[in-house]
């Protein structure tokens, strides 16, 4: 810690930082900052911390004590690579200055009591994630001021194309064709120097990217691949990564979305969570059962599929989330594990024989979730799978979206709204509360605010399909 806290000073005076800005993660899932004068962060900053109103930020109101304390973790820190004048980055975790506690819907809070969760359980000591993040690149957003819900307009060229709506500037051919943006070069692929942009950005704060590729989607898919790490470190890279991702479309004069599904009838955006739990070095994962898995990956499975049902409402938290979850579009439905099929919710990677590199690749996370979240729960959920030794039941090496609908029905659904996936949650989540890593206070909060805030409200309003629907009925 203090040698840490003596590299955070040498990195200011060697890079000239003028600002420290102080991130941490609200609690439906969005970085936040604050800004502090650098003159102002002496050694004690890193005990005592900067104050803050934690009053109004999402889902964290009703606290009735407002006041709150940043306290920096120097190990995060990371030199801005877009600000105008040096300033260097760190997350914070959230205190309260009364009790000097950290505080309970802190997310990154709950992913650190996740992992002492796992060390003490004495299943393993490390979990190691690595999250697919994919996103769409669009040109021209224009928000419609006129309208008082607020309504975006997307053009790209690419999307253009497929819609058969007319272009401007006229038809520079070489358009990916429906479905096919995996993986023609350029010109088709217009966005090789913005993703390479990204990836060189992104290995500058720490980063390692493995390869970089344009997407399935006709309309500017694309997925920067990412070293996996372990959990809380992980979840803090998922945020540079977008941080990085938005920043350099926008200063291409482009825009970055990680919604699950931007556009109807064409691959949605999904984060395919690669895991394994390691112990003394050992990977836990790596046995001599199906797929060259372990008991304990098979029992890790099996919790997974047992909790899915509610384990969605932290994976998958938006109402846009199930609109990816449909068949045709590499995206999972059911819930099945399978070695190579893409269509099961859990596949297992056969692409090396290496012990080392064994591991199980959830399937159905998007990148809407808040990362601390959801690790946390997938793991809670494989652990549960673990303790209670789950059996994952048989695997299924079939296409799923071509089976018959008799076959189709033996096999159990994922959930098919939020609505339904957040009542799952309130009935099944004793296994997020082990090792106290969520409270019953944060689920509930969880809840309410996705119900009121997101589930109620879209139910409220009138849809555009609607009115192709209805209007002239
Ligand atoms: N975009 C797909 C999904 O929604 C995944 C495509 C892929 O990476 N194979 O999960
Ligand atoms: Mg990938
Ligand atoms: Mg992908
Ligand atoms: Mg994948």
């Amino acid at each position: 810690e203090t040698s840490e806290i003596k590299k955070v000073f040498r990195q200011i005076k060697d890079n000239g930082i003028k600002q420290i800005d102080v991130r941490f993660m609200d609690f439906p899932g969005m970085w936040q900052h604050c800004s502090f004068p650098v003159l102002q962060v002496e050694e004690e900053a890193f005990e005592k911390g900067f104050g803050f109103d934690g009053s109004s930020l999402r889902g964290w109101k009703g606290i009735s004590e407002s006041d709150m304390l940043l306290v920096p973790d120097p190990s995060s820190a990371i030199i801005d690579p877009f600000a105008k004048y040096p300033t260097l980055i760190m997350i914070a975790d959230i205190v309260d200055p009364v009790t000097k506690e950290y505080y309970d819907k802190d997310p990154r809070h709950i992913a650190k009591k996740a992992v002492n969760y796992l060390k003490s359980s004495g299943i393993g000591d490390t979990i190691y994630f690595g999250p697919e993040l994919e996103f769409f690149i669009f040109g021209d957003v224009r928000y419609d001021q006129n309208s008082r819900e607020g309504y975006y307009h997307i053009d790209s060229d690419e999307a253009i194309w497929n819609t058969g709506r007319k272009e401007k500037g006229g038809n520079k051919g070489y358009k990916i064709r429906h479905k096919q943006g995996y993986f023609p070069v350029p010109p088709t692929d217009t966005l090789q120097d913005i993703r390479t942009e990204m990836a060189l950005i992104m290995e500058s704060c720490g980063m390692s990217i493995e390869a970089h590729h344009h997407e399935v989607a006709t309309a500017g898919q694309s997925e920067l691949c990412i070293k996996y790490d372990s959990l809380v470190k992980m979840a803090d890279k998922v945020l540079f990564y977008k941080y990085i991702v938005k920043n350099v479309a926008h200063r291409n004069g482009k825009t970055a979305t990680f919604m699950p599904k931007p556009l109807f009838n064409d691959n949605g955006t999904g984060m395919h969570c690669h895991q394994s739990i390691w112990k003394d070095n050992k990977n836990l994962f790596a046995g001599n059962h199906y797929a060259g898995l372990s008991k304990e990956a098979l029992w890790y499975i099996g919790g997974l599929l047992k909790h899915a049902d509610s384990l969605v409402a932290l994976t998958n938290p938006t109402t846009n989330s199930f609109k990816r979850l449909v068949p045709g579009f590499e995206a999972p439905i059911k819930l099945a594990y399978s070695a190579r099929n893409r269509s099961a919710s859990i596949r297992i990677p056969m692409y090396s024989e290496h012990e080392n590199a064994k591991r199980i690749e959830f399937r159905t996370p998007d990148p809407t979730c808040n990362p601390y979240l959801a690790f946390s729960a997938m793991m809670l959920a494989g652990i549960d799978g673990i303790i209670n030794k789950i059996d994952p039941g048989e695997p299924l090496d079939k296409d799923i979206y071509h089976l018959s609908s008799k076959e189709q029905s033996k096999i159990k659904n994922l959930p098919s709204s939020l609505e339904q996936s957040l009542h799952n949650l309130e009935n099944d989540h004793d296994y997020l509360l082990r090792g106290n890593v969520f409270t019953e206070e944060v689920i509930q909060t969880w809840i309410n605010y996705k119900m009121e805030n997101e589930v109620r409200a879209l139910q409220q309003r009138p849809h555009p399909y609607e009115f192709f629907l209805y209007y002239d009925v």
